[in-house]
């Protein structure tokens, strides 16, 4: 039996990588300098690694910005708007610099070259920059920094393992620039991987892992077929001294188990957290003397593994074939916080529960210990502290938060009245113009409003000051949307940091970290809140600065909420209990701040879900089964108010056209959504669906700087006429305003009331 790990974070325990690209970035360092700083935090992270007897260090998964796009680059898939010209004409070296031109934009040959498109990676909350392929795509060797690293680990004493996403993940991953299938590149690309595996041989590696986390997908038979070419194809060219690990995850794959069971590969890499399967489905593969790696750690979370539990899972595995079973994280620890021992404000409590990827290691380590010798000393510790963690969780049960849940009946999650008659309710009480408008919540997050916050919480300003300060922008807020003419108000959430955090904070049940950092994308980090312990509201949590508002003035204002969804997905959810409990607990705590905002005569409150589709299952398969808990979590935060209390709910980067069906069983009375971007083409979907109730398409793309002109709204908005009944219209911007100035933003409102208006004249 091995330990061994899949990859590592590269951002580093302090977030090292993230200053020193934005320092490159502002010119403040050399080239130099960076890569000095990335070969420390490399160094840094495989000494971590060989200390905790990892054996095949992985190498390959740094990137300076990301890994499919070092990737790209190292297979010659440069979009032409990035190639850099010679005096000759001739296409230049591929640099770092092209990399960050990629990914973030730049002039390039004197002309504006576009950032390439980023996405999801896979079901995580990681962005990659998405390859762009041409018909006549030329793949060649381009790029040579994984060489560099094998030899840079192999200098500190490390036995390098090179990561590489396959080929068929890469090409699945990638956006055909044109008509044309992209398999059919596939037997253009596999010889330039013969090449990497030539050259990883020459430099004396053994083993190298080609992720393919495509293999947790269902394929169709074109892409299962390439799998097996692609991996007969290693088997026939490659240098004898090569082992290939095939690694999945973020998913089962026992769907396919007959096929990558089949496959002549050396080993195989098994995601045993997520998704339901057992190592048993892939015994063929043991049987042919293969490795089978068993991802055994979750490597996408902050929790202590119940060792104990995996130990006996794994013991008859490794009786039968120890040297065939390597025990692994179920994924790179990529998604992992680096270190928990950066921690210094967490209670001793908490900090026995959790494990950053750097603990991870020593979990494998001693899970190792475990399986080879169960009686010693040192494991009848490790079983007691795996007793002590579980009879922790269950000490901290709140019993209250289950009995509501037990109690809750079908009419919990049901308005009073079907749709159309809410609206008429809603007609009366509100009075509202056709097309009303509205925003979406936030307005200009300035350096003062941010510099008051910060004072506040370091005590520099008392309470009541920072009240003061944050209502007189609250009072500023409300004055300038109503003399722009917008009809449904906002209170601009000056007072919060982020929509996840500011609500985890006063929730009972969430902690946060100091340093608990993962990368979303290029030098971008998040650090989302954990969901420890059963949630439940304390007390109101925005009813003071609401009401306020609403105080200012005669126009309603539009409470708003955080979604027990995105609530969710955005943070580091306990695993002890069902998701969708935990999504239950949180809505039941919206859902009583949604009926204080109405009984304080709040009578618009908006539930938002940016975040609703980023839970979706990699497998299609199992969407429903996902969708009807989320949008039940949704109905729960909701339900509890009369017909006549408008709930609105947002998302924003979505597409509809799987998803139209849960989403209007959300049945929210109002939802905006982002589409200038799109042309209003994100509205199909809810034409084609027949969508019942209101809709607020975005004008205005507020991720630019650009100031939407009038005409450029009425365009939008006559467009979105077309699809959908103007009685049922609203007009508001795309999201938040929090990232813009007030100088982008009240021009662009100005023009959008004054399209508005002017279509309504019309109507
Ligand atoms: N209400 C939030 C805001 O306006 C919504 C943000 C979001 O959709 N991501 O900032
Ligand atoms: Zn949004």
């Amino acid at each position: 039996m091995k330990i061994t790990n899949l990859g590592f974070p590269r951002i580093g325990r302090d977030r090292e990588l993230k200053f020193a690209l934005e320092q490159y970035w502002r010119g403040e360092i050399d080239q130099a300098q960076l890569e000095a700083q990335a070969l420390t935090l490399k160094q840094t992270h495989w000494q971590w690694q060989a200390d905790a007897g990892i054996e095949f260090i992985p190498v390959g998964d740094f990137a300076y910005y990301d890994h499919v796009l070092t990737l790209s680059a190292m297979l010659n898939v440069i979009p032409a708007r990035h190639r850099q010209l010679n005096a000759d004409g001739t296409a230049a070296k591929i640099t770092l610099d092209t990399l960050f031109n990629i990914a973030r934009g730049a002039e390039v040959n004197g002309e504006q070259a576009s950032a390439s498109a980023m996405k999801k990676f896979f079901n995580t909350n990681y962005h990659y920059q998405v390859p762009e392929l041409e018909q006549d795509q030329v793949f060649e060797l381009a790029f040579e920094q994984i060489f560099e690293e094998v030899e840079q680990a192999k200098a500190c004493g490390h036995q390098p393992k090179p990561v590489l996403l396959g080929p068929v993940s890469f090409l699945a991953l990638s956006q055909a620039k044109g008509e044309f299938d992209k398999l059919q590149l596939l037997t253009k690309l596999l010889p330039v991987y013969e090449i990497i595996l030539q050259r990883f041989a020459e430099q004396g590696v053994t083993w190298v892992q080609f992720d393919e986390p495509i293999l947790a997908s269902e394929l169709s038979q074109s892409w299962q077929q390439a799998i097996s070419q692609t991996y007969q194809y290693f088997a026939d060219s490659k240098p004898s001294s090569i082992k290939v690990l095939l690694a999945s995850y973020y998913g089962d794959i026992q769907h396919h188990a007959q096929l990558v069971n089949q496959l002549p590969v050396e080993g195989l890499h098994i995601d045993l957290i997520a998704g339901n399967q057992t190592a048993a489905a892939f015994l063929p593969t043991l049987e042919q003397q293969k490795v089978l790696s068993l991802g055994v750690i979750n490597g996408r979370n902050v929790w202590a593994a119940d060792i104990d539990d995996i130990a006996e899972q794994v013991q008859s595995l490794i009786n039968d074939y120890d040297e065939q079973i390597w025990l692994a994280p179920s994924c790179s620890l990529l998604h992992s916080p680096v270190d928990l021992d950066a921690e210094t404000e967490l209670n001793d409590e908490l900090k026995l529960q959790l494990a950053f990827a750097k603990q991870k290691l020593n979990e494998l380590t001693e899970l190792g210990h475990l399986v080879t010798h169960p009686q010693s000393e040192r494991s009848q510790h490790i079983r007691s502290l795996c007793a002590k963690r579980k009879q922790a969780r269950s000490a901290r049960r709140n019993e209250a938060v289950y009995q509501r849940l037990d109690n809750l009946t079908e009419q919990d999650f049901e308005r009073g009245s079907a749709y159309k008659q809410r609206q008429v309710a809603q007609a009366n009480a509100l009075k509202l113009p056709s097309l009303p408008i509205t925003t979406i919540g936030s307005f200009p997050q300035t350096a003062a409003i941010r510099g008051l916050r910060r004072r506040w919480r370091q005590g520099e300003l008392a309470e009541l000051d920072y009240q003061q300060h944050i209502k007189a922008v609250i009072k500023d807020t409300i004055e300038r949307q109503s003399s722009i003419g917008i009809d449904v108000l906002v209170h601009g959430e000056s007072e919060r940091n982020d929509m996840v955090e500011y609500f985890g904070e006063q929730l009972e049940g969430f902690a946060f970290t100091q340093k608990g950092w993962v990368q979303s994308y290029g030098s971008r980090c998040v650090k989302p809140p954990l969901i420890y312990g059963d949630v439940s509201r304390a007390k109101p949590m925005t009813l003071d600065w609401t009401t306020y508002a609403q105080s200012l003035t005669d126009k309603p204002v539009k409470g708003m909420l955080t979604g027990p969804v995105t609530i969710l997905h955005w943070s580091f959810a306990r695993e002890d209990i069902e998701r969708e409990v935990i999504a239950n607990q949180i809505g039941l705590a919206i859902r009583d701040e949604v009926v204080d905002l109405e009984q304080a005569g709040i009578g618009i409150i908006q539930i938002d879900e940016p975040a609703f589709r980023e839970g979706l299952p990699i497998k299609q398969s199992e969407w429903q089964g996902y969708l009807d808990w989320a949008v039940k979590a949704f109905r729960l935060s909701a339900c509890g108010v009369e017909d006549k209390t408008q709930i609105h709910t947002h998302m924003c980067y979505s597409e509809f056209n799987h998803t139209i069906e849960a989403i209007a069983a959300m049945d929210a009375d109002v939802i905006t959504i982002e589409t200038s971007r799109s042309q209003m083409a994100l509205l199909d979907a809810f034409e084609d669906f027949a969508y019942p109730n209101e809709i607020g398409p975005g004008v205005y793309d507020i991720h630019s700087p650009n100031i939407p002109k009038q005409q450029d709204i009425t365009h939008l908005l006559q467009k979105a006429a077309d699809k959908i009944p103007v009685s049922r219209l609203w007009v508001n911007p795309d999201c938040g305003l929090k990232t813009r100035t007030w100088d982008e933003v009240e021009p662009a409102l100005v023009n959008i009331v004054a399209a508005t208006r002017e279509l309504r004249r019309q109507l």
